[in-house]
């Protein structure tokens, strides 16, 4: 289906086509087990002979329905679905990285990602080194070791609204043997696409614009097919040699491009357990069946806010992508010519304290933890989620202390503006 279809069809056909007689929408396998005739059938499964459902923590059909869904519209070769965009990241990183290894991240990237690669990670003994996405190449080979294992950044970063130059950083991981692993939460296979500029494996967090009504906290990762483990093979031992846990199974012999993923499916999730609930993965699908029309208006009304902040006398300065003069608008122009996303961020002339009230005065818009979603929020990062980083952590990851990050949802935008407004000159 990936090939013969536009993502608009993706969004609404791709993932599941049911036969004769079967529910047109994708039904809600609420159940833990699957049931077999032969002792012999279940066997085949469990050493992945065969490929079947036997347990809900391994997979899922209406799971596997929306990640081939989310596989199709990155146009990648296989994917699956965690429990949030947090084990997502984590499971992309430790599927290839052991205690010892290292890896290269770009340090602009969401806050929990950075405290998850900084401080939990290091606790597993895999090391992360951070580099600006602005580095240029020699700057982030520098940060190569003979142990790096991958090239991780956020196609936009959340809250820094940075753009990384995919085919940059592809170019230094491929020099390096390794793949580029990319956050593509914000921008959505609708306005990028990161396979087409040399991406290896893409990330989202599902909670964001996928799901798109901030029902269903989910994740998944999609592999391309195109990064060559075996050309590699003395740095991924764990894709390349025997996995005892398997009877000596080896992932790439076994089963070629679909590697990566399975072993993701077959070795972390059914140890570490972050499945997606079938009932998480029924809403999320009904939120990518809209994706692409929500998509664009979430970006016109975003361009519009943006522009009005803009020329508006309270404010400092703001930063959106997609806004002309931007420092990253023709890098967005080059990897999202139809948009970004809908979040932009903004300080205040009055700084810190003005931001926090202004924050408070708002009606329309709400002070939430959630950022793109159907519904216009705002959050002060210093104070909510980037509250456990230090000043100067704060400013490496992009997140000014005074930072306002406004995520415009999809109601009319004279509406949005005008509550903007009105807190402005509260
Ligand atoms: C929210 C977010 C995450 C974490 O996702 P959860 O679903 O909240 O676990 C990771 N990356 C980015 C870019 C995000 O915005």
């Amino acid at each position: 289906m990936a090939k013969q279809f536009k993502p608009e069809t993706l969004c609404v056909q791709a993932g599941w086509t049911p036969s004769k007689g079967e529910p047109r929408v994708l039904p809600i396998y609420q159940s833990t087990t699957f049931k077999y005739d032969t002792s012999e059938q279940m066997a085949r499964l469990f050493d992945l002979e065969d490929s079947g459902y036997f347990y809900t923590r391994l997979q899922n059909p209406t799971n596997d329905a929306v990640a081939a869904k989310i596989a199709a519209l990155e146009g990648g070769v296989a994917a699956m679905l965690t429990s949030s965009g947090q084990a997502a990241n984590f499971y992309a990183i430790f599927n290839i990285c052991q205690a010892g290894d290292h890896f290269v991240s770009s340090s602009a990237i969401y806050g929990g990602t950075f405290n998850l690669f900084s401080v939990t990670m290091k606790k597993l003994g895999i090391d992360v080194t951070f580099i600006s996405p602005e580095a240029s190449e020699e700057e982030i080979a520098a940060a190569f070791k003979p142990n790096t294992k991958a090239l991780f950044g956020e196609t936009v970063s959340n809250p820094s609204l940075e753009v990384l130059d995919i085919e940059k950083f592809a170019r230094v991981a491929h020099a390096h043997g390794v793949p580029l692993i990319v956050d593509n939460t914000f921008p959505t296979p609708i306005n990028c696409r990161p396979f087409e500029w040399g991406a290896d494996i893409v990330i989202h967090s599902t909670t964001k614009y996928m799901d798109g009504h901030a029902t269903s906290v989910g994740g998944a990762i999609v592999d391309s097919g195109n990064f060559n483990w075996d050309a590699h093979a003395d740095k991924f031992p764990g894709l390349c040699t025997p996995d005892e846990s398997y009877h000596g199974l080896t992932y790439t012999k076994a089963f070629g491009k679909l590697a990566f993923i399975t072993k993701a499916t077959a070795q972390l999730m059914r140890d570490l357990g972050s499945i997606q609930s079938p009932q998480n993965a029924f809403l999320l699908n009904l939120g990518l069946e809209t994706l692409h029309l929500r998509m664009p208006r979430h970006c016109e009304n975003a361009l519009k806010v943006a522009q009005y902040l803009e020329q508006n006398e309270h404010v400092a300065w703001v930063n959106y992508c997609s806004l002309p003069g931007n420092k990253f608008y023709e890098l967005a122009k080059k990897y999202m010519p139809n948009g970004s996303c809908g979040v932009i961020s903004f300080g205040l002339k009055g700084g810190r304290e003005d931001s926090i009230k202004f924050m408070d005065n708002l009606k329309l818009a709400a002070i939430v933890t959630h950022v793109a979603d159907a519904r216009t929020c705002v959050l002060h990062p210093a104070s909510h989620t980037h509250r456990q980083l230090s000043d100067e952590q704060l400013i490496e990851a992009g997140v000014r202390p005074d930072l306002i990050r406004l995520s415009v949802g999809i109601e009319n935008a004279d509406d949005i503006i005008a509550d903007i407004e009105q807190a402005l000159n509260a």
